[in-house]
């Protein structure tokens, strides 16, 4: 994901024996209605914004049920422009996540408003409601609950503070499109909900790309003047806004993947599910901890991250890198702890539940595509590193777990 704009290259060039992702398998299947697509758009010459992109808006905000869907340039724009529409800046403090991709926080700060940083819950990953209740003050204007892996944040609890404390809560869904919390999809479950279309995310496009749903047309009209220069007709600027628009192309790619996007969550959610299986089946449930979906979830696994214990996080990493099969380390510094947000007087321990999350956490291969002899070798390749595989070979070959395993465990809400 992000973090990597260079490793998708690496991840791809490279001949490994399992790839972290594979874009190129997913592009195969698709390409020729892309490139259809792409040639009516050069035939039109209509390259920003204009028809590809409110079709596609029109598709979003129907997709995750919300009333209005404003493309933007990434998520981290759609991060700045929310920022921008609540009048957030200079003065305001906006609480968030630091165990997030960096955009959260430094679009909190790119406004001018002061990132709090408040622990998350170690199960989920997601920030822990009750320090949001210690961390509010007189100077907080907004929560930015992070969707992270691509499952909802624990919502309630912020909504019941959001309403007494007159503050609002921007969902950073940039990981969770399709993902549920209570029946409601991210992209509803806050005043407004950003999106991206990054190329590894579960929807992504082919570059840069970016998305805000929202219930409130007030918003969504302050959004789509912010995004063209703060433009309301030719040359004429109330305010001074950004320009970041959606491209024609991109949107025409996304349409394109949209269409798949619930076919290729699935995908995702049996992969977990098999991964499950073959990690009892080794007997490593006492070494790592998987992913757990919590209730009322839908869980659409953007990453598959599980918990190494015992410090051997970077010895199962190694070992794995030796192998060729790729994994990720989503994240590897908290953001409290980053140099740039050194002024913010954050140290060691502050925030111990993130802090050891970067210590032991790793991810593992879980794009659609992916098959169930490369998800054996991935949980061969992790036995072998904790020392736990007794022979090499044979490993996974018991006819009962086969048998478990054409039973297509079930895992869509807990
Ligand atoms: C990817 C991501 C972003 C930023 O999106 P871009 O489109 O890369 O700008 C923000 N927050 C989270 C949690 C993300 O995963």
């Amino acid at each position: 994901m992000q973090g990597d704009h260079l490793s998708i290259n690496d991840a791809q060039s490279e001949n490994r024996s399992v790839p972290f992702f594979n874009l190129t398998q997913q592009y195969e299947t698709i390409s020729s209605e892309v490139l259809s697509s792409v040639k009516r758009l050069f035939s039109e010459q209509k390259f920003i914004l204009g028809e590809e992109v409110a079709e596609l808006e029109t598709e979003i905000a129907k997709y995750c049920d919300s009333r209005e869907a404003i493309g933007c340039a990434s998520g981290t724009d759609a991060l700045i422009l929310s920022l921008l529409a609540l009048d957030i800046g200079p003065d305001d403090e906006v609480i968030t996540s630091p165990f997030t991709f960096f955009a959260t926080a430094s679009a909190v700060a790119r406004v001018g408003a002061t990132p709090v940083f408040v622990d998350i819950d170690p199960e989920s990953f997601n920030l822990d409601p009750q320090k949001v209740e210690e961390a509010i003050s007189p100077r907080t204007r907004a929560i930015i609950p992070v969707h992270l892996f691509g499952q909802c944040a624990e919502m309630e609890p912020l909504w019941r503070i959001a309403v007494r404390k007159r503050i609002s809560i921007i969902e950073d869904s940039c990981q969770a499109i399709g993902a549920e919390y209570n029946g409601r999809r991210a992209g509803v479950l806050g005043t407004l909900s950003c999106f991206s279309f990054f190329p590894t995310k579960n929807l992504g496009g082919a570059g840069d790309g970016g998305m805000i749903t929202t219930d409130d047309h007030l918003l969504a009209e302050r959004l789509r003047k912010l995004r063209v220069h703060g433009e309301t007709k030719r040359y004429h600027h109330e305010e001074i806004g950004m320009n970041s628009r959606l491209d024609a192309i991109q949107a025409a790619v996304i349409r394109i993947k949209l269409k798949k996007l619930d076919e290729w969550t699935e995908s995702r959610q049996e992969n977990a599910s098999r991964y499950e299986t073959l990690f009892r089946s080794q007997n490593l449930l006492d070494a790592i901890e998987l992913p757990t979906v919590l209730p009322s979830r839908v869980h659409v696994y953007n990453q598959y991250t599980i918990r190494v214990k015992g410090g051997l996080r970077d010895q199962v990493l190694e070992t794995l890198q030796n192998r060729n099969i790729g994994a990720g380390l989503y994240y590897p510094i908290p953001l409290h702890l980053q140099e740039c947000f050194s002024d913010l007087g954050y140290k060691t321990g502050d925030l111990p539940e993130s802090e050891s999350a970067s210590n032991e956490v790793m991810s593992l291969p879980i794009y659609p595509e992916l098959t169930e002899n490369e998800q054996e070798q991935v949980v061969k390749a992790i036995s072998v590193a904790l020392g736990r595989a007794r022979n090499e070979s044979p490993i996974l070959t018991h006819p009962k777990f086969h048998d478990r395993q054409n039973a297509r465990p079930q895992n869509k809400v807990a």
